[in-house]
């Protein structure tokens, strides 16, 4: 892989002149060198035989006609001067002010400080002396990209679960990439660059390397900080180097992660440091990119970021990155596919029900949910258990949740009275209400921030559209907590903020955006966000009707809750003082306790229902 090995070839030239030199100075010494006493000394003048003398205070240094070198110390008098004048020496005299450095040492002192500049920029840049890190000063304007032989890569397509649009168009690029011809005969425009973007986590770095694996072709994987340096022009001439590197061994992919930390917007100097240097590597990037297109496509450029708002316009111009794939958060579907592809080397009860874990996972990236199977089976280990079940799951999924349950944390027994009664609301409200989501546990041990919690299953068709009777439920649900406090001690306290939160954006949203309310199929909210932040595009009467709405849905809301809550007082004290008790209780047990049937069950282990927790999933939380 050395592309470039002249800089090596200087380097080796320099100190090659060098090393001749300074033999060249030292055999110039190498004579022996008679030591005259002065007596002797001034016989020799006297006899003529002194040829040159270097006269340095009382040294003098110089040649014996006879081509010996001499060294004598001398008093130095008008008497000798004169006398070595007339027999002819040839005589130079030091000047005293100044010490003359010879050009031995000048070029001695060079190769010191260059030899200690080396060791430092090898020590801090981590390599080391040894091995390839020696290197490093020749490689710096290199790419520093990784290279993959074609096959080296076993990640293919299989491996990514879901993803199916984006798997698609990837394909496409596989395809040209082993068959060109096919594509130029009719002539189709292959892109040059394809962007992915997503949030982290959810398997863009995974898809590069399946369309590596797919592709079997060479494969140049780099990351976009691996571009920045401090010294300008090094990003530049990486790009440069990256890009040779390519074309040398086409058809060939170059995979830029995290091309957001060179691809930013240009001329933005908020980030301060080193701007000149990124945007001339971007400009570089920009110029290849335009470059390799008369070569066919022969390179195709992927790129994955997270933060897409803030690349370069010029990157994703036509002809640039003008694909861009995305790869949003994985579905139901995909979530349990992800968990089936992770837990194929995990053992797992004949309980464990993935797709039931699938569904209590929304929100959660494929690396959140590959990391929720090694939570369980670490769970499982922990417990000394062979095997992983939906205990385990649950433990896990609360854990990356919420973080681990405040065991320590000790509640006054008022705070957790008060606490079981807001969660007993919740929880009822919830039950009592057939648009509500399935209730999936109560409990009233802190976790995070919260007092206590009511998880709900999502509604499996709720993924993507609710309805109107849904979200008032929603509403209902979280009103729950705070009209149980009241109805028991007369007032209301703290805990209730975020619940309040979370209704009030619903009701919101019910007006702003579905048009779920009496002012009309209108969605307020774009008219809103035209302008910048709420540079209201709605005039003031508007806005203030859109208040009214809100506080109509919410007051009409509270009001049938309560009269909710109020008819079946009794069923909230007999919930309430059970989980004061038992402190969590599933879904199937609360409509044990409360003698109604259940409306769908979720308990993972219906045979032993009097374990504490064993199901993983909830969408909704309510404190
Ligand atoms: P990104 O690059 O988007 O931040 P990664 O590709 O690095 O995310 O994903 C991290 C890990 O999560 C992957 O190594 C993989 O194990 C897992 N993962 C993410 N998405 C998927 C998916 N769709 N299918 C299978 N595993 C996935
Ligand atoms: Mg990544
Ligand atoms: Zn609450």
């Amino acid at each position: 892989m050395n592309s470039k090995p002249y800089s090596l070839f200087i380097f080796l030239g320099a100190l090659g002149l060098l090393l001749t030199l300074a033999i060249y100075f030292a055999a110039q010494d190498q004579k022996p060198i008679v030591k005259l006493p002065f007596s002797a000394f001034v016989s020799k003048v006297e006899a003529g035989a002194v040829g040159t003398a270097l006269i340095d205070d009382q040294l003098v240094k110089g040649m014996l006609k006879t081509g010996e070198p001499y060294e004598a110390v001398i008093m130095p008098s008008e008497r000798l001067s004169l006398m070595m004048l007339k027999q002819g020496v040839d005589i130079q005299v030091q000047q005293q002010e100044k010490q003359q450095w010879s050009l031995l040492t000048m070029l001695f002192a060079a190769f010191v400080i260059g030899l200690l500049g080396i060791m430092i920029y090898l020590r801090s840049s981590g390599g080391g002396m040894g091995g390839g890190g020696s290197n490093k000063l020749f490689n710096i304007g290199r790419s520093k990209a990784r290279m993959f032989e074609p096959n080296a890569v076993k990640t293919t397509f299989k491996d990514v679960a879901g993803l199916v649009e984006a798997k698609e168009e990837l394909r496409d690029i596989v395809e040209f990439l082993k068959n060109p011809e096919k594509f130029k005969a009719i002539g189709a425009k292959i892109p040059r660059g394809v962007l992915l973007n997503g949030n982290p986590g959810n398997g863009k770095t995974l898809l590069a390397k399946a369309v590596a694996g797919e592709a079997n072709c060479t494969f140049l994987s780099i990351n976009g900080s691996d571009f920045v340096e401090v010294f300008v022009g090094v990003g530049a001439s990486r790009v440069r180097d990256l890009f040779a590197q390519a074309r040398k061994h086409a058809p060939c992919i170059i995979f830029v992660d995290e091309i957001d930390a060179v691809g930013r917007q240009r001329g933005n100097n908020a980030g301060g440091g080193n701007n000149d240097e990124r945007e001339q590597t971007l400009n570089q990037l920009l110029a290849e990119m335009d470059g390799f297109s008369t070569e066919a496509g022969s390179v195709i450029v992927l790129a994955a970021t997270n933060r897409a708002d803030v690349l370069d316009k010029a990157l994703v111009r036509p002809g640039r990155f003008d694909r861009v794939v995305m790869v949003p958060y994985p579905d139901i579907k995909a979530r349990h596919l992800i968990l089936e592809i992770h837990a194929k080397n995990v053992p797992l009860a004949d309980e464990v029900d993935l797709f039931k874990i699938a569904r209590g996972t929304q929100g959660m990236s494929g690396a959140d949910l590959e990391n929720l199977i090694n939570e369980a089976a670490l769970s499982a280990t922990k417990q000394g258990k062979k095997i992983v079940n939906m205990e385990d799951f649950e433990l896990a999924r609360d854990k990356i949740f919420m973080g681990a349950a405040r065991k320590s944390e000790v509640m006054s027994d008022r705070v957790k009275a008060i606490t079981a009664y807001h969660e007993a609301g919740h929880a009822l409200v919830n039950i009592l209400l057939p648009d509500a989501s399935p209730l999936h546990k109560v409990t009233i041990l802190p976790r995070g921030m919260a007092l206590g919690l009511t998880w709900f299953f999502p509604a499996e068709d709720t993924e993507y559209n609710k309805s109107a009777a849904q979200l008032r439920a929603e509403i209902m649900v979280a009103f729950g907590g705070m009209i149980a406090e009241k109805i028991t001690y007369g007032h209301s306290e703290t805990g209730v903020s975020s619940d309040l939160q979370g209704a009030t954006s619903v009701a919101r949203r019910m007006v702003l955006n579905y048009g779920m309310s009496s002012l009309g199929p209108i969605a307020f909210a774009s008219l809103m966000s035209r302008g910048y932040g709420d540079a209201a595009q709605v005039s003031e009467q508007t806005a203030a009707k859109i208040d009214v709405e809100v506080e109509k849905i919410m007051n009409a809301c509270y009001a049938e809750a309560d009269a909710l809550l109020r008819a079946n007082v009794d069923k909230l004290g007999v919930l309430a003082k059970a989980l004061l008790e038992a402190e969590t209780m599933h879904a199937d047990e609360v409509y044990a306790l409360l003698q109604m049937p259940p409306r769908e069950s979720f308990s993972f282990s219906p045979e032993k229902p009097k374990e504490v927790e064993n199901s993983p999933e909830e969408e909704k939380v309510r404190e």
